[in-house]
């Protein structure tokens, strides 16, 4: 969806990538020092990142995707299993429980100023078979932790965090993925901290990061930078792993975005509010989230538009002036494959929010101009 700087079909893109001269050197670094897999690097990235949100364990990973893939595995999750999430997300929140052969359940948001999950629409969906939930803060505001928390231990359930859109977001129940049993983040491209492909999983118990690391690597017990150093020589394979381990190259990336994580992050919300100000009159147009009042991510900027609108003209106009913008998310229990292997099921609440959203550009990049025309050719639209 990032579309390049040299895309001239857009004056303001829907997202950017914020590199430089740091990022191109620390790439060369690792070039020159000929590793290119897993390594030192990742153990430092690891390390830096745990040390951020002052979680326990950080474990690297080739996506977001395979880091909540890890995730789920490693709460035990399988068929016969349900695990509750939204449908308002990236597929990836529910596809990695259908991994494991367990059954997503899906639950409904709390409304379309909150986009986030419900939780009492999440202990209405508690069955028998529920074993765990996943959370997704979108857009990276919190969700209701403290309720989810709360339903999650009267019912004896884990909780997975889809931390994609909030890595460094602070809550006063600390940092958002070290709430739950394990939190999952990703690095993708239009992602807050990018390294192209890449994620992270952090968790706070010891048996979880062992097992993840375990199953990144082919469930091997040694790692090839051990065996190359000659700390190791051979290896036992103890359990079906994966190879779903980051290079050295996405780490030195990330160590790079890592110390510009803060600053972006405020950027980002100075954005958001002057996106807010500015479109406080124009009419039929809501921006979600307008109660929150806690630190967030703002990786993206949903607004809502009142039932008269047409969205799709709407979004040919912004397009026509140049205006890239998107639509988060296709709800996916909409979605045919998801239909077809789940059966179909209602979800009135998202399914509403899910036909009158869209996505205005927001990148770390971007400048209060770019915002004000943003606003300038919604109001008119
Ligand atoms: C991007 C994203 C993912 C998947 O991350 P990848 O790194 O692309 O695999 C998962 N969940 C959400 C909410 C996302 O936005």
């Amino acid at each position: 969806m990032s579309s390049s700087p040299k895309d001239k079909r857009w004056v303001v893109p829907f997202s950017d990538i914020d590199y430089g001269p740091e990022e191109k050197s620390a790439v060369a670094d690792v070039l020159d020092s000929k590793w290119l897999t897993m390594g030192p690097k990742t153990a430092e990235f690891e390390q830096k990142f745990a040390t951020m949100l002052g979680a326990g364990h950080a474990v690297a990973t080739s996506s977001g995707t395979t880091a909540l893939h890890l995730a789920i595995l490693a709460m035990g999750a399988g068929p016969g299993d349900e695990v509750i999430v939204p449908s308002l997300t990236f597929v990836a929140s529910a596809n990695c429980i259908a991994y494991c052969g367990a059954t997503p359940v899906f639950a409904d948001i709390t409304g379309t100023d909150d986009l986030n999950v419900s939780p009492l629409d999440i202990e209405a969906k508690i069955s028998a078979r529920t074993v765990g939930i996943v959370v997704v803060h979108y857009g990276g505001f919190s969700v209701d932790m403290r309720s989810v928390m709360d339903i999650a231990a009267r019912h004896k359930l884990w909780v997975v965090e889809d931390c994609a859109h909030a890595p460094g977001v602070k809550t006063d129940l600390g940092y958002l993925g070290t709430i739950g049993d394990v939190g999952c983040f990703s690095f993708f491209s239009n992602k807050n901290l990018v390294t192209g492909e890449g994620g992270m999983l952090v968790t706070g118990k010891d048996s979880i990061a062992q097992k993840t690391r375990m199953l990144r690597s082919h469930g091997m017990t040694t790692l090839s930078w051990d065996r190359a150093k000659g700390h190791a020589y051979t290896y036992d394979v103890i359990d079906i792993g994966y190879n779903y381990r980051p290079t050295e190259i996405e780490a030195s990336l990330g160590l790079v975005q890592l110390d510009k994580l803060a600053a972006g992050t405020a950027h980002r919300t100075k954005l958001a509010g002057f996106y807010r100000e500015k479109l406080r009159d124009a009419r039929g147009i809501e921006v979600p989230f307008s109660a929150y009042r806690g630190d967030a991510g703002h990786h993206i900027l949903p607004i809502m538009l009142s039932a008269e609108i047409d969205r799709p003209a709407f979004i040919e106009y912004l397009q026509s002036k140049g205006i890239q913008v998107s639509i988060h998310y296709p709800p996916i229990h909409l979605f045919s494959a998801y239909q077809r292997k789940f059966g179909n099921i209602e979800l009135p609440v998202t399914e509403d929010a899910a036909g009158r959203v869209v996505t205005l550009p927001m990148f770390t990049g971007m400048t209060f101009d770019q915002v004000e025309l943003v606003a300038q050719v919604v109001s008119e639209a």
